[in-house]
């Protein structure tokens, strides 16, 4: 998994344990990508078992297995947190250095994990029609592919699977607390409870049985599904880190998922407002709003994705507009795979509204191949800064070990809560993705 074991030593106040010490630290075993993310964990972790740190004694220091053969504790710890991906424990001085002292640890009001499953499980079966024109009638609910699924998911699919990122507490606690890439069938990837079957079939009829010419109509339809399926993800999540803050007692707890609910808010808030403009267009079928970039390739696809992302970076590491910044109205473009005649395509869309950062962003990127670097490399990249996408499973098996690492980190380490990495476009997995591009339609 490309991760180490980070051991840093916090000094405590020991009131908060109430120990008859005077001075009180808080050892940590942590396995994690890099050290700053390490020390962040840490210190949420000390919150969660009711420490405030007064002090940072050691910090985030790589360590291994041989480093504490001399303690019982210790070595214990570091295994506990190779395979779960994190253990601390609690001493006081003076007298208290032994083994002896060595005190478990016990935090309170947390959520149990079987309590958050239950949670998330229960809205993403919610299902509801987002059609602008939804009611009463939309009653038979369907699950949508968000990704185009008879020619895209299911040609790149090997016996009804494909690789997709996977996140889930089952794995989280079966891969040292550490999110990886996973083989799922299809029918539980990309599909969403989005639509009532009428509409469904009516609204992506000329994507769904027909390939990517492409028309207007159809490049917003594709862009409006990636949009439609974020939207239900979006309001899902934000349910549910409502309900788990009404459950969860524990202080540090409540305040991380407070901060996490404060961007999920602004996050669907976005998106709120920018599917009313497209349901605008939708309800006048005015497709001709939109503007975008295709790359048709004549190969048989390897992977298929459909996101949209508030690009924050160019192609050159300029930034573009500052997505922690919840003031402004941020710029959106969709991303998906397309079946086309005689092949697929890369298909990225925006609404003029957005055009000005979206053509700031495609203006990096011609610059880049003018000065050498790869199209497939940043393209790939591109995929990599959103959740739904998949990998057809002998192209995945067929990768080094190195390269799926460097996939691995790329998509996930920004996508942790407790990351300082920003998505990074400019750089990263080169030479691993192997798309030849015949054109380029651009409108
Ligand atoms: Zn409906």
């Amino acid at each position: 998994m490309n991760t180490e074991i980070y051991y840093m030593v916090l000094k405590a106040n020991p009131n908060d344990v109430n120990f008859k010490a005077d001075t009180v630290f808080y050892a940590c075993w942590v396995n994690d990508y890099n050290p700053e993310d390490a020390l962040l964990k840490a210190q949420f972790k000390a919150g969660v078992y009711g420490f405030s740190i007064q002090d940072i004694v050691i910090t985030s220091m790589l360590v291994h297995e041989s480093d504490f053969i001399n303690s019982e504790h210790e070595l214990k710890c570091f295994k506990t947190a190779k395979e779960t991906g994190f253990c601390g424990l609690v001493y006081g001085e003076p007298n208290d250095t032994t083994d002896k002292g060595i005190h478990t640890l016990n935090a309170t009001g947390l959520l149990e994990i079987q309590e958050i499953l239950n949670i998330m499980k229960k809205s993403k079966l919610k299902g509801r029609c987002l059609h602008y024109d939804s009611g009463n009638r939309c009653t038979e609910i369907i699950n949508a592919h968000s990704i185009q699924n008879k020619k895209m998911l299911q040609v790149i699919a090997e016996n009804g699977h494909v690789i997709v990122p996977v996140h889930d507490y089952s794995t989280l606690s079966k891969n040292a607390g550490k999110s990886t890439y996973d083989k799922r069938g299809i029918n539980k990837v990309s599909t969403f409870l989005g639509f009532c079957g009428k509409h469904d079939t009516e609204l992506f009829k000329v994507i769904d049985t027909a390939e990517l010419k492409p028309t207007d109509e159809q490049v917003f339809l594709y862009s409006y599904r990636s949009l439609c399926r974020e939207y239900f993800v979006k309001e899902n999540a934000l349910n549910d880190f409502s309900q788990m803050l009404s459950k969860v007692n524990n202080k540090a707890i409540k305040e991380n998922l407070s901060l996490i609910r404060i961007g999920e808010e602004s996050g669907f808030l976005l998106l709120k407002n920018l599917k009313k403009e497209y349901d605008e267009l939708l309800k006048k079928k005015n497709f001709s709003n939109i503007e975008y970039l295709l790359f048709t390739s004549g190969q048989k696809p390897n992977m298929a994705f459909s996101g949209i992302i508030n690009p924050d970076y160019d192609f050159e590491g300029n930034l573009l507009q500052d997505i922690a910044n919840l003031s402004i109205e941020l710029s959106s473009m969709t991303i998906c795979s397309a079946p086309m005649k005689n092949g697929w395509g890369f298909l990225i869309v925006w609404l003029k509204s957005s055009s000005e950062i979206c053509n700031q962003l495609i203006d990096s990127l011609i610059r880049s191949i003018k000065n050498g670097k790869s199209l497939p490399d940043m393209l790939f990249r591109l995929t990599l800064t959103f959740e739904n996408h998949a990998f057809n499973p002998t192209f995945w098996e067929n990768l080094s070990l190195d390269s799926k690492n460097q996939i691995t980190k790329t998509f996930f380490i920004p996508a942790d809560i407790f990351s300082q990495t920003n998505e990074n476009v400019s750089t990263g997995v080169e030479n691993i993705i192997n798309w030849e591009f015949q054109s380029v339609i651009e409108k």
